[in-house]
């Protein structure tokens, strides 16, 4: 009787990374009629966003808001600094790097790809190897990408700045911060960072849909000297509008607006920093348990094994097909707790994909949510008979407790 009880109703949780949970006050903001676009409230209320963008980000620079996700943010950014013919650096360690360098095809640019492996972050002597053969300075760009998502590495931001800077490389330093944008750390100023994209629907805990550009004045006079700019796509209107339709080209995501305006808040008043500290935390709780399921003959696997490497917004695991997609599967249909899938591990269509998934934790997660997480997962080795180490769920307790 008892293993036929099926125990997913209630509040279903998405333990994908992104989009991510939505905060009550996020959703209840987002509930309303559709306001006056000319005047009023939800003009000054855009204005007020960017200072706070600004906080987030860490600079005082501009900052260009677009209606977008990921993908089109990508684009947003490079087409405003890149013409055809020119070229770019893209360090990567998963799949993103690789589809910013995609974008940047497409656009014409030519794209140096490095890669750097799944598990580690950059091997930044390529990179050197690369930025010094380019004694023309025929690179515009570097596109790096903080957190990737994929392989759940995160990368040193700060570590590729001295470099550049050592080499006296005039490239542009761009960084996607997609996942780690209020979640980690990231101080865009002070690392040297030219221009930062984001988005949304991840560590901002709004619905895809909204995207974002910070761009210091180095990069906009590059801008200002580029041969053509598509009008959608141009940054300089957005962040400095003469006319409130010229923030988004056209009508204002209101909606979408109004769930920043209250993700913004959350984060303002849980403090920047607490949010990072509460995603570390997290993080460090999560890798407890893997690491315990990984003992005695269990086959899960972080996909990082450095914990400095890692990301504290995203895990990445590898469990051996077909485990990973069972589990998955066995979680969402009886528990109602759904993880993500391997993204870029195997390809797409082998049965090897089966053996990964990832966790996100990314935005509006606590504690007792990260405990609810991981003990489904125990719930779930136990069910399918997944061989595992006995005590992660204590292990986790433990981190959450005492910090170790
Ligand atoms: C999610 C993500 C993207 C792409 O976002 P989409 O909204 O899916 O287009 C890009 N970069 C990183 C690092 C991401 O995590």
């Amino acid at each position: 009787m008892a293993d036929t009880v099926n125990l997913a109703a209630g509040r279903p949780y998405l333990a994908i990374p992104g989009p991510s949970v939505l905060p009550d006050q996020v959703l209840q903001a987002m509930h309303r009629p559709s306001p006056n676009i000319y005047a009023g409230e939800l003009v000054e209320m855009t204005e007020g966003l960017i200072p706070d963008l600004q906080r987030v980000a860490r600079t005082r620079h501009h900052v260009a808001i677009y209606i977008a996700n990921g993908h089109g943010i990508w684009e947003a950014a490079l087409a405003n600094v890149i013409a055809p013919g020119d070229r770019v650096l893209v360090p990567g360690t998963g799949h993103f790097g690789l589809g910013w360098a995609q974008v940047a095809r497409g656009l014409g640019a030519e794209a140096e790809l490095l890669e750097h492996g799944k598990h580690s972050h950059w091997d930044l002597a390529q990179v050197a190897q690369s930025l010094k053969a380019d004694s023309a300075h025929r690179i515009k760009a570097v596109l790096a990408v903080h957190v990737d998502t994929s392989s759940s590495v995160r990368n040193d931001i700060p570590a590729l700045r001295a470099l550049m800077d050592e080499l006296k490389h005039p490239a542009l330093l761009m960084a996607d911060c997609v996942a780690s944008l209020g979640c980690e750390q990231f101080e865009m100023d002070t690392w040297g960072v030219d221009v930062m994209v984001t988005a949304s629907q991840k560590g901002l805990m709004v619905p895809a849909g909204l995207g974002f550009v910070f761009f210091n004045e180095k990069a906009d006079a590059i801008r200002s000297a580029m041969p053509r700019v598509s009008c959608y796509w141009d940054w300089q209107p957005r962040a400095r509008p003469q006319q409130y339709y010229q923030y988004f080209n056209g009508t204002a995501p209101s909606h979408h607006l109004y769930g920043l305006r209250a993700a913004l808040d959350l984060i303002q008043a849980e403090g920047l920093e607490n949010v990072w500290a509460r995603h570390q935390r997290l993080a460090q709780a999560i890798w407890a348990a893997c690491e315990v399921w990984g003992q005695d003959g269990g086959p899960l696997r972080l996909n990082v094994s450095d914990p400095a490497l890692r990301s504290h917004a995203v895990t990445s695991l590898q469990i051996g097909a077909p485990d990973g997609s069972r589990l998955r599967d066995w979680l969402e249909h009886n528990l109602g707790l759904t993880l993500g899938i391997g993204l870029g591990m195997a390809p797409a269509n082998s049965a090897a994909r089966h053996g990964y998934f990832r966790l996100g934790h990314m935005g509006h997660v606590n504690g007792q949510m990260v405990m609810g997480l991981l003990g489904g997962i125990e719930t779930g080795l136990q069910a399918l008979k997944i061989p595992h180490g006995s005590g992660a769920v204590g292990a986790a307790a433990s981190v959450l407790a005492t910090g170790q």
